[in-house]
């Protein structure tokens, strides 16, 4: 089975782990602070604080962006839960706004959504494709509002050569072994902004500040949402390969767009000339013309070999937010709506740096086989 994504682990990344499991600091050592600083180099920000799970990541953003009780948080519906998960649990409620054809909020909707009570904006770079970051700021600094981007899909992933990371208030990578970059489980937050980046530290590890010798002060409520020295480890050896796996990945996706491209039964998404994609993901959309259902085809393409998956079902269609929440209002109303549409028709093929060309051809191969088998069938009666 080649499955959607994978990790990549070379000798010099477990050569890295085990030597901090071999020495004296197995957490709060140096290694956290090293990996912070290559990620700042990286991406181009002044601040990097890294935590135990993009989870936790989000959670200490919303925290320290004040997001309370009885807040609106503008959010899209087409990501993994806990982007909203996580403002949920600070007492905010999601306002759901559609995405577009690509899987991405469509900027054209929030503004209209804004109330008194919005506290902030969060976009989600769906596949590794940048969201419409500068016209989405626009409309939050006309608002005074924040804007904090969930970008787990998307480390590495770039507009004109800025890098993905630099636009946002707070920007969330994630380090789960199926993102670009992995420290097994791990995540941060990047930032331009002082105060957040010292705040985020605080919430990271109990609020607690060293004052002298054995003195030590908590000045506000903390977790334990640390990253483990030996992780940190990986992650910088990581992100030293981390340009070669995006070169792969954007090279197995080049091809994919390439056979694929004006094909009537399935579409892809486009890149804008000016981006870069760390394609996470490779997502297809099938067409309403190939009426039978997708259950079909994923299942015969997983009998084939292909680790196919489905990103995502609509946030507000988990029974959770069904019940918390009520009736689900998404922007705009009384149409059908391209969020439950992207459900129903994406499927995400493999594309990762542990492929090679070939892997790609037997995607590509069976891929078309499979759906053009559907369409011959023509089980639209
Ligand atoms: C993976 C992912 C997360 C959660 O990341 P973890 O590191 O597993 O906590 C959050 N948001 C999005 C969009 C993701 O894809």
């Amino acid at each position: 089975m080649i499955p959607y994504s994978r990790q990549s682990i070379s000798q010099e990344d477990i050569d890295e782990v085990v030597r901090v499991l071999q020495s004296s600091h197995l957490t709060q050592g140096k290694e956290v602070e090293l990996f912070e600083e290559a990620i700042c180099e990286y991406i181009g920000c002044k601040y990097a604080v890294t935590f135990n799970s993009a989870t936790s990541a989000l959670l200490a953003s919303y925290a320290v962006a004040n997001v309370k009780d009885g807040d609106e948080i503008i959010t899209t519906p087409i990501s993994f839960v806990a982007t909203s998960n996580m403002f949920v649990a600070l007492g905010a409620k999601p306002v759901w706004c559609d995405v577009k054809l690509d899987g991405n909020i469509d900027e054209r909707f929030i503004e209209r959504l804004i109330t008194p009570r919005t506290k902030a904006i969060v976009p989600v770079d769906f596949a590794g494709k940048p969201v419409e970051i500068q016209k989405i700021k626009e409309i939050a600094k006309k608002h005074d509002l924040l804007v904090i981007q969930d970008s787990s899909h998307a480390f590495g992933s770039s507009i004109d050569g800025q890098k993905i990371g630099t636009f946002a208030d707070m920007t969330i990578f994630s380090f789960h072994a199926i993102k670009p970059l992995t420290t097994g489980e791990g995540g941060c937050v990047v930032t331009d902004n002082e105060e957040f980046a010292k705040r985020l530290r605080l919430f990271r590890s109990h609020g607690m500040v060293k004052k002298q010798l054995w003195t030590s002060d908590m000045v506000s409520l903390g977790h334990n949402f640390r990253l483990t020295e030996f992780a940190a480890a990986l992650g910088r050896s990581q992100l030293k390969r981390l340009d070669g796996f995006l070169h792969v990945r954007d090279e197995i996706a080049r091809y994919y767009d390439k056979r694929f491209a004006g094909h009537k039964l399935f579409s892809t998404v486009k890149l804008e000339e000016n981006t870069r994609s760390s394609r996470h993901l490779y997502p297809i959309i099938l067409s309403p013309a190939l009426q039978c259902p997708k259950e079909d085809i994923f299942t015969e393409l997983q009998e084939r070999g292909l680790g196919v998956q489905v990103h995502y079902r609509p946030i507000y269609q988990n029974s959770f937010y069904i019940e918390k929440f009520g009736e689900i209002s998404l922007y705009p109303q009384g149409t059908t709506h391209v969020s439950d549409d992207f459900y129903r028709s994406e499927l995400s093929i493999p594309c990762h740096q542990e492929m090679s060309m070939e892997d790609a051809v037997f995607v590509a191969d069976t891929l078309l086989e499979v759906v053009e088998k559907y369409s011959y069938r023509g089980c639209s009666f």
